[in-house]
């Protein structure tokens, strides 16, 4: 991993291409490659010599990817999966299982939120979820002695509640259980919860880090930094017989986690992603750093213009000084948050609805966090299948509109916006 800035390494990092060799990622669109000697496929195996059999497990694009993206969180490994709900569910299952117990923050996105609610449960892993502004006594209560994980969004999708990942830290470590970090609005670039005690990283890369709208995607990252052998974590401390015996906290150091998240599951479960896609977000990568400051200074000059309207009901940003979240958001996001914002047109669902179709410049589309501004009424779409109290647990009311904004310029932007409010 490199000394560069950060900036530097969305372009640097990953991939060092030899005398002679590609200058760009190549794209290895291959499911298996060739060796000499059965001898040596052997060793692969057994995890004693490094390289690629086999693209479920392993890809070389896909590793390149990987290996930038550890380096832009800080972490010791990183394993890329099809999507941003692979990567939770393996995430998750790769310390519990039927009868284990986890705490999720409330205010996450609906899709993790039916994952954990709904599926997790058919599986016997029940989650408790808490109020994210919760004291660190209260959420202590949910803890059980079965209790493996704490999971929590650094900013919420899409209630934008800036999480006290120091708290949820804290809630975690005192109970010798990791915290798990979705960090997909803020990105890497905005926030690194690493280096506020979370233990896990996960990412929808399908989001700012791809940021054309091009390839679904997730990633799981590994701090190094939990003590998994504490008595709690027998998956990672004791003999995995599917493995030839492999103890993970003993015998892969700081990445036992990551390894055991590839060797055991990725085998298991499958959901690699395809290299043609590696390709597509590391060429992402190489200008989330420039997007990101776009998308930030925009979203807030939108929310700034929105919050003067007297057409608007309400504007969520929490970058803007009347936030609720402004003070968090200072300490965790100081650079800026992310793209999207939330606000209530006066007038309720209906007058949100019209005010949505009569946009021209940003389109209704299911899907946030790409260079084009785009607008979405979550209540009928995204999280039509959770029921009202969960939504509003989940901080979204029936008039919430949520807006990502894009790069374009600021001024078409917000004269789109008028336009349409002009219309009401
Ligand atoms: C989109 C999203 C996911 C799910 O990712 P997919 O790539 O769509 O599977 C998970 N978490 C957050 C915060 C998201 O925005």
């Amino acid at each position: 991993m490199s000394n560069y800035h950060i900036e530097t390494k969305c372009i640097q990092d990953g991939y060092e291409p030899k005398n002679g060799e590609s200058r760009v990622l190549p794209i290895y669109q291959s499911t298996t490659f060739k060796y000499d000697s059965s001898e040596h496929v052997g060793k692969l195996f057994d995890l004693t010599e490094e390289g690629f059999f086999y693209t479920r497990l392993a890809n070389p694009t896909v590793d390149c990817v990987e290996r930038k993206i550890t380096s832009l969180e800080g972490g010791v490994g990183a394993m890329c999966t099809s999507s941003g709900q692979a990567a939770s569910l393996i995430a998750v299952l790769n310390i519990c299982s039927s009868g284990d117990h986890m705490i999720s923050s409330s205010s996450i996105y609906g899709g993790t939120t039916n994952l954990f609610a709904v599926t997790l449960k058919r599986l016997g892993i029940e989650v408790t979820f808490v109020d994210p502004n919760a004291s660190l006594e209260e959420l202590q209560k949910a803890v059980r002695e079965n209790t493996k994980l704490v999971f929590a969004e650094t900013i919420a999708n899409p209630a934008l509640i800036v999480t006290d990942i120091e708290k949820f830290a804290a809630l975690a470590h005192n109970n010798n259980i990791p915290l798990f970090m979705d960090n997909t609005f803020a990105t890497p670039i905005n926030c690194r919860p690493f280096e506020f005690g979370a233990d896990i990283v996960v990412h929808s890369t399908s989001k700012y880090m791809d940021g054309h709208a091009v390839a679904l995607g997730g990633v799981i990252v590994d701090s190094g930094n939990f003590n998994w052998d504490n008595g709690k974590f027998p998956g990672l401390s004791t003999p995995d017989a599917s493995y030839h015996g492999m103890i993970y906290a003993r015998d892969c150091g700081k990445a036992a986690y990551i390894t055991k998240a590839r060797v055991q599951l990725m085998r298991d479960l499958g959901s690699a992603p395809a290299p043609n896609n590696a390709f597509l977000l590391n060429l992402g990568l190489e200008t989330l750093h420039l997007r990101m400051e776009r998308h930030c200074s925009n979203a807030l000059a939108v929310a700034e213009y929105l919050e003067k309207n007297d057409k608007i009901a309400w504007v969520n940003f929490p970058g803007l000084k009347s936030n609720k979240y402004y003070e968090l958001a200072q300490k965790y996001l100081p650079n800026g948050s992310c793209g999207v914002i939330s606000y209530g047109v006066k007038g309720g669902r209906e007058a949100a609805i019209k005010f949505m179709d009569n946009l021209k410049l940003a389109a209704i589309v299911v899907h946030v966090a790409d260079a084009r501004t785009s607008v979405l009424h979550p209540a009928s779409t995204t999280h039509r299948q959770l029921t009202d109290q969960q939504l509003i647990d989940g901080g979204i009311t029936p008039d919430l509109i949520r807006m990502s904004i894009g790069i374009e310029n600021i001024d078409d932007i917000i004269a789109d916006i008028e336009q349409s409010l002009n219309k009401l």
